[in-house]
């Protein structure tokens, strides 16, 4: 397996996407590594995913109480990683691209310039599927950007979007989860209104080998400024 940007290295990490449970199947694992040798973490995490259709199942939200049972269930799933703060900002569930960009990008600075993180972990920008995402990438990328470059931080993307690999290669960061499956896993079924794979709801329970093939990997790309 590659060897990764030194994972011991970074004491300070903020993770920015734009929705509850994004967290849980980009980075869970790696965050609770970086947890579990002393890291502080903070997800900006941006919407609170009240746009989602995705009740549950059964279903036991609606379009009224969404909005609080996916904040709870983003609590707790940052309680089942470790993180330490979550910052809920507030902006609306598949609008972030319409967002005004100087507003988006001054919170991130304003939590770069708090927090001098050494690496941001986000969505690459243009290949991560969803236009949130793709939105939330960008305006990280724009914000640090303008930084010196001494004093930019390590930035690792997700990136999943068809065809990524012929524009931008392999990941060229691999970190093996498997020692956090249980946080990791914790942190996916904390999303109860969003997972709808029998595995997740209960109706089938997953092998280890299974857990370890779907979840037990992590893989970003290191984004070059
Ligand atoms: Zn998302």
């Amino acid at each position: 397996m590659k060897k990764t940007t030194s994972q011991a290295d970074h004491q300070r990490i903020i993770v920015v996407l734009p929705h509850p449970d994004d967290e849980s199947f980009v980075a869970a694992g790696t965050l609770a590594k970086y947890i579990h040798s002393g890291a502080q973490v903070t997800y900006a995490c941006l919407t609170l995913g009240e746009m989602g259709r995705n009740m549950g199942i059964p279903p036991f939200a609606n379009r009224v109480t969404l909005p609080h049972i996916r904040k709870d269930e983003l609590i707790n799933s940052c309680n089942a990683i470790g993180i330490q703060d979550l910052r809920m900002l507030g902006f609306h569930d598949k609008m972030v691209e319409f967002e005004d960009q100087q507003a988006l990008d001054a919170t991130i600075f304003a939590l770069l310039q708090e927090l001098k993180p050494s690496l941001v972990i986000t969505f690459y920008p243009g290949l991560s599927v969803h236009p949130d995402h793709d939105a939330t990438g960008e305006a990280v990328i724009r914000t640090i950007r303008r930084l010196p470059a001494a004093e930019r931080p390590v930035v690792l993307c997700k990136a999943f979007s068809v065809g990524h690999e012929e524009q931008i290669g392999k990941a060229d960061v691999t970190i093996d989860v498997t020692p956090f499956i249980k946080q990791k896993m914790d942190s996916i079924r904390a999303h109860r209104t969003q997972f709808q794979a029998p595995e997740l709801v209960g109706n089938r329970e997953l092998t280890e080998e299974e857990i370890r093939y779907r979840y037990g990997t992590e893989q970003f790309w290191t984004y070059r400024f």
